[in-house]
């Protein structure tokens, strides 16, 4: 799909001398913590700027929450868990509101794509026509689900018999990422909603703006108050705050691997609260000497560079066999150099900045180790441009498995090509990785395809495709990526714990 936004001519320069000027940028109307049903300022009154990252300038002021506004949210969505209507409502209620919910978010399409470019610098075509309708599919999906919550039916002994609910788990804390605002709100936000919980959502502090406008919508579409609670602010003191909350009875996380190992332990130290995490990668794709090399080579420089390489499931480490090693490199770099980046709101444009400051110069300072520890810079390896976050999509060959490109997750649209001999070799070096997220095979031998996949150590496999997600398939990692499963009915499970009750068939005269 991102095939046909490419301009013929391109080249990796930044169109436009940076920015887009044929798209409506909407005033930020929503810009404080959502709690109880209203928009309100920090109790500390403290507010940070986030960052445009086509320009690096400040685009909005946000509340700054920290614990004493994760306080108030929490006991909003305590109260609403505890006394209010959503929890208690039939599942078909419940659908009826999220499934309004949905539209509203088709409805506004336009107008928080352009805030999840600004933000994020995500391309803004793409967003508004895939990305929200998806996430818009996503929210109806598990509003299906709201209404099929079942438990089972136990036979147990001859004289017992029992049966399971499924209860909503109560109060979730939801922290989300900054590379997929609006797919992370919809994948953690839908099934909790669906499951007859509350919730308290803290977006990541470089990309808000999405999530304080679907509380908007939220509301709009009769979502009772205290249910969806936005607080935005920073990881080390929002973040914690809900983390180690006693009150909060489960916190799904989605971010990095280091953070994640924090998120476990505060919730350890508090109450004990499950926790899901989906965390990092550094996914292998493998590429054997029967593709089509054109085609694959495309897919191979997506698997990189989609999003801006800004994914936690990118195929940046790249293994190719060793009869078409040459031919695919050659082809790679021609894709590579045709990529263009620029301004996100322009539909020519395949690749956005980088989503701030810190990121552009942690991909930097990876592409410099990745020279200084001997693997050749093929094509890319500069920022562009005076202004903003840009990235040339960066390809490396001679990559050692021992190198720190090849082992780190960079974020960025930096790849790592490795050549491999046999089927086994390359399965083994595919999964001598601390992480376990994804994984690419493209071959047409069906064998191959099948003893690979279920040899890799990865929570999610792509035969001859590659970013494919649906609402209806789990999503999660192995290993040190993670455990739980977002989307698919698995994930609904996630919100539910599960009561047994157990009762007599008929009354005995020894009870
Ligand atoms: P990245 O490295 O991709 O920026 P992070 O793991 O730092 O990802 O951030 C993901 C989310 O976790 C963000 O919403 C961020 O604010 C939050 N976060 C960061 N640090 C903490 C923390 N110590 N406790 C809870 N949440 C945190």
């Amino acid at each position: 799909m991102l095939k046909e936004t490419r301009s013929q001519e391109s080249q990796m320069t930044v169109q436009n001398g940076g920015l887009h000027s044929h798209v409506n940028i909407p005033k930020i109307k929503f810009t404080k913590l959502f709690i109880n049903g209203e928009f309100v300022d920090a109790v500390s009154g403290k507010t940070f700027e986030t960052i445009d990252p086509r320009t690096g300038e400040a685009v909005a002021s946000i509340a700054q929450g920290d614990k004493e506004d994760v306080d108030k949210a929490v006991k909003a969505a305590r109260e609403a868990f505890d006394n209010g209507p959503w929890p208690r409502l039939p599942g078909s209620e419940r659908r009826r509101i999220m499934l309004r919910f949905a539209d509203l978010m088709e409805q506004n399409a336009e107008e928080i794509a352009a805030l999840e470019t600004i933000d994020a610098g995500k391309l803004y075509f793409w967003t508004k026509k895939l990305e929200i309708p998806s996430a818009a599919e996503t929210i109806r999906y598990f509003a299906g689900a709201a209404d099929k919550i079942h438990g089972s039916t136990l036979k147990m002994s001859r004289e017992m018999q029992g049966y399971t609910l499924r209860e909503p788990i109560g109060v979730v804390g939801l922290i989300i990422p900054w590379n997929f605002p609006t797919q992370m709100f919809v994948t953690k936000v839908g099934p909790a909603l669906a499951a007859g919980c509350t919730m308290i959502v803290k977006p990541a502090e470089q990309t808000p703006l999405s999530a304080l406008y679907y509380a908007h919508l939220a509301k709009e579409a009769g979502i009772p108050d205290g249910v969806l609670n936005v607080v935005t602010g920073y990881g080390h003191s929002a973040g914690a705050a809900i983390t180690s909350h006693m009150d909060i009875d489960k916190v799904s996380f989605t971010g990095s691997t280091e953070v994640g190992r924090l998120v476990m332990q505060a919730a350890a130290t508090s109450n004990l609260k499950p926790v899901s995490l989906e965390l990092g990668g550094k996914s292998p794709f493998i590429v054997f000497d029967d593709v089509d090399v054109d085609k694959m080579a495309e897919l191979a420089l997506l698997g990189t560079v989609y999003n801006k390489g800004e994914i936690c499931v990118a195929g940046s480490r790249v293994f190719i066999q060793e009869g078409i090693y040459d031919k695919f490199l050659a082809k790679l770099v021609e894709k590579a150099k045709a990529w263009v980046v620029g301004d996100p709101f322009d539909p020519n444009v395949s690749q956005g900045p980088q989503v701030d400051k810190k990121q552009f110069e942690k991909i930097l300072s990876y592409i410099e180790l990745g020279k200084k520890e001997g693997a050749t810079l093929l094509t890319g390896g500069k920022p562009i441009g005076t202004k903003g976050y840009y990235v040339e999509p960066t390809i490396f060959a001679d990559v050692a498995d021992d190198m720190t490109i090849a082992k780190e997750e960079i974020f960025g649209p930096v790849m790592s090509v490795m050549k491999f001999k046999t089927m086994e070799e390359v399965i083994k070096r595919a999964n001598c990785t601390k992480y376990g997220l994804a994984a690419g095979i493209m071959t047409n031998d069906l064998n191959i395809a099948n003893t690979v996949s279920r040899s890799l150590q990865a929570g999610i496999i792509w035969i001859n495709c590659y970013f494919v997600f649906d609402k209806d398939m789990p999503f999660g990692g192995y290993k040190m990526s993670g455990f739980g499963r977002d989307l698919g009915m698995e994930s609904l499970n996630q919100y539910l714990q599960v009561k047994s009750i157990a009762m007599p068939i008929y009354q005995s005269p020894w009870l």
